[in-house]
């Protein structure tokens, strides 16, 4: 496929993270206007709310742009998400009639303000990287032990909590948790020392299920697609993981990117999981190539530096995709809702540039991460800035996420001071 032509010109340009194939959804709000649904074009929003008053876009279902949330668009499934984005290809295409009454529905993507694009119903995480599970493995157990005996046959997540669930942009406080380490006779409650990011990619759970769906049934049921930073704090997760996982460790918060980039818009870029080194159980088996080469990078904004890049790496270095995770979280029976938030698990490359963690990057904080600017980090400090981006590289354009940007800032003085 090649640049679809848009009459927004920013959006025919090569490096545009929202050329007319991506059209991904978001929610934004202005000065004049409360926040609302709308769509990523060049380095502008179209406002669907706007287009669906004006009679531009119609559900059979009644007016579905009146709430500031994607939910609605989900819950209509796949054939209803097909007909939407032919018609707002169709908008917003060179030479369309309306041009010039559409062009009143655009606003400067630098005067909004971005929201979460859905209400997130429930968020599950699993660990399915093989290189991030393998290097956490090696450093807490050892090589021989580094991946778990079930690894290798089903997608390992835990369930977390929506309600930590933000949209980029949103200031990351440092957390306070109960700490032991090997050295200390007794836990004490203190600021995290080892706080840290994790990069993934976050799938969208579009229509609902009641019992075990099969793999295909559940690439069907996801809607897209977003950047995931799963904000982690390690002394915490060291002392309390035992025997039930992660717990208040991932309790800080989870910020996502703010554009919902459609399964439609990824098609051209799936590809295989890799090899498998044991045949997997039928429920679980690849039907296809249900991956997706999304090229990522992690920037570190150090004190006021200028950012500098710490991570390359892409989303097909995953053993596990999204389908995959979805039907083996439905096998036990669970009902899965619209607007289940999934996330892929940390993403890492098999070199040390290549993963998704400051946990691997100073492995461990043993060997602390050297950057260009002089600064050496083995975990995150306050006023550190991570941005997370992403994009897959078409011909001539890109399908791109936008940004996953969070500041760590300062703990309280005393969480439980009133
Ligand atoms: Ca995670």
């Amino acid at each position: 496929m090649t640049l679809l032509k848009s009459w927004v010109c920013s959006a025919n340009s090569s490096d545009t993270d929202f050329p007319l194939n991506n059209l991904p959804y978001g929610v934004f709000s202005t000065q004049e206007t409360e926040p609302r649904c709308g769509v990523a074009i060049g380095n502008m929003i179209f406002d669907c709310q706007a287009a669906e008053e004006a009679g531009f876009i119609n559900f059979d279902e009644g007016p579905i742009f009146d709430v500031p949330y994607w939910n609605e668009v989900m819950e209509l499934g796949p054939d209803a998400w097909a007909k939407l984005r032919t018609r707002l290809v169709s908008l917003l295409t060179e030479g369309v009639v309306e041009q010039d009454t559409l062009s009143k529905m655009l606003t400067p993507m630098s005067s909004a303000e971005l929201h979460l694009p859905l209400i997130v119903a429930e968020y599950t995480d699993f660990y399915a990287g093989r290189n991030h599970a393998t290097n956490v493995g090696t450093m807490f157990r050892g090589a021989e032990n580094a991946l778990p005996p079930n690894w290798l046959h089903i997608p390992i997540g835990y369930n977390g909590r929506a309600s930590s669930v933000v949209v980029s942009g949103t200031d990351i406080r440092r957390p306070w948790g109960q700490l032991k380490s090997v050295h200390d006779k007794k836990p004490h409650f203190a600021p995290c020392q080892r706080f840290d990011f994790e990069l993934e990619i976050g799938a969208i759970v579009g229509t609902s299920s009641d019992g075990p769906v099969s793999v295909c049934e559940a690439d069907d049921m996801i809607f897209g697609y977003v950047i995931l930073n799963d904000w982690s704090a390690r002394d915490i997760q060291a002392w309390e993981y035992q025997p039930l996982g992660p717990f208040q460790a991932k309790a800080t918060a989870t910020t996502i990117s703010p554009w919902i980039v459609t399964k439609a818009a990824l098609e051209p870029f799936r590809c295989d999981a890799p090899e498998r080194e044991f045949e997997l159980l039928p429920h679980l088996k690849d039907k296809g190539p249900m991956l997706y080469s999304i090229d990522l990078v992690v920037s570190l904004t150090a004190n006021g530096q200028p950012p500098q890049s710490i991570v390359k790496t892409n989303y097909r270095e995953m053993y596990y995709s999204s389908a995959q995770q979805l039907a083996h979280h439905s096998s036990a029976g669970c009902p899965m809702n619209s607007g289940d938030l999934l996330g892929s698990g940390t993403i890492s490359g098999n070199s040390r540039g290549e993963c998704g963690s400051m946990l691997e990057l100073s492995w461990g904080g043993k060997e602390p991460l050297e950057i260009d600017t002089g600064v050496t980090r083995s975990f995150l400090e306050d006023g550190d800035g991570i941005e997370m981006t992403g994009f897959s590289q078409g011909n001539g354009y890109k399908i791109g996420f936008g940004s996953c940007f969070g500041t760590v800032i300062k703990a309280l003085r005393d969480p439980y001071a009133r």
